[in-house]
């Protein structure tokens, strides 16, 4: 489960995929702005008694704090410290918080949470990042599966020579794929899903990250979180729950938003083919059983076996084929 605490970033990076258009295929994302949209908020204590008295926590493997910028919302460590009874918490943050304040709520609250940060190279300062890195680290705060991520341009060696100074430092750094429209070329997911085109086609779609909007809706996918007036299955501050089917019939697939794209599954509606299945798209197999007891457990050596793991898939690739495994 993903809740989105807030739109709003204090970051403004050139490539945030929520520039995006839904829409309309993009040259230069620099031509459009960050989407804030369904930006009204619940206060702490409203997320802390709805997250707390949600009865269906144990069909999720994690619940994710993020955003846009998850600390910008006022109450964010009291929010993150004091929901409980939760399998694992993450929050997925730029690191412009302070990580003291964070480590305190934790310790008085008795609580752990797996920080997985991404580093921002136009915004953030590198020494001030791995400071925090270190002290996270030392808190036992600091994720083992993803430690650091850096988004890679493809026209730019900026994420190649940050990955190598954290990795100097003792940081493991994983460069993971741009999605979507990157200077008039678009990439990781089909164009015709995901790509903004104006054809559409109806299509069987299913999410394995359940949305859950700045005002406490529950929604199908991360598409809908860009969408004002949408299907939703409750709301978790209003303790309102509707069963959310496993597969739905969308009829907007080439509308669909690229940050959804790794998380789901689109079948052709006749013959229920695969057309698409993004890398976090996850059944309940044995493995990816085993994969997220690994990640909750935040083993120390989870980095280097996912490095290796990144490696040896992307040698296994063939020429052509859709690419969605980081770039270690
Ligand atoms: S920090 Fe993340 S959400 Fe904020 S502008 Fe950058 S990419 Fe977008």
């Amino acid at each position: 489960m993903d809740v989105s605490l807030t739109r709003s970033c204090n970051y403004d990076c050139s490539y945030c995929n929520q520039r995006q258009e839904l829409d309309q295929p993009m040259f230069d994302l620099s031509e459009s702005r960050r989407k804030i949209v369904s930006n009204q908020r619940r206060t702490g204590a409203e997320w802390i008694a709805g997250l707390n008295a949600f009865p269906f926590k144990n069909d999720y493997n994690k619940l994710i704090f993020s955003g846009g910028e998850p600390s910008l919302h006022a109450d964010f460590f009291d929010i993150v410290s004091q929901v409980k009874g939760w399998r694992c918490k993450m929050i997925v943050t730029n690191l412009s918080f302070d990580v003291e304040k964070l480590i305190a709520a934790c310790r008085r609250e008795k609580t752990r949470i797996i920080v997985q940060p991404s580093f921002h190279f136009e915004f953030a300062d590198f020494e001030e990042f791995t400071g925090k890195l270190a002290k996270l680290r030392a808190a036992s705060l600091l994720s083992n599966f993803i430690p650091v991520s850096i988004v890679h341009l493809p026209d730019l060696s900026v994420g190649h020579e940050f990955r190598e100074k954290f990795r100097q430092r003792g940081f493991n750094a994983s460069l993971y794929r741009f999605e979507g429209y990157y200077k008039g070329k678009f990439s990781y997911a089909p164009l015709d899903g995901y790509g903004g085109i104006k054809e559409t086609k109806e299509v069987l779609y299913s999410s394995c990250a359940q949305s859950v909007k700045p005002n406490g809706d529950i929604v199908y996918c991360t598409t809908d979180t860009y969408t004002e007036n949408c299907v939703n299955y409750g709301n978790i501050c209003d303790q309102r729950f509707v069963a959310i089917p496993q597969e739905i019939t969308v009829t907007d697939y080439g509308h669909r938003h690229i940050s959804a794209a790794s998380w789901t599954r689109a079948r052709q509606l006749a013959d229920g083919q695969v057309i698409w299945q993004g890398k976090n798209y996850r059944h309940r197999t044995p493995l990816n059983r085993l994969r997220n007891l690994l990640e909750r457990k935040n083993l120390a050596w989870l980095a280097t076996a996912k490095h290796l793991a990144n490696l040896l898939q992307n040698k296994m690739k063939k020429t052509g084929d859709v690419n969605q495994t980081n770039l270690d």
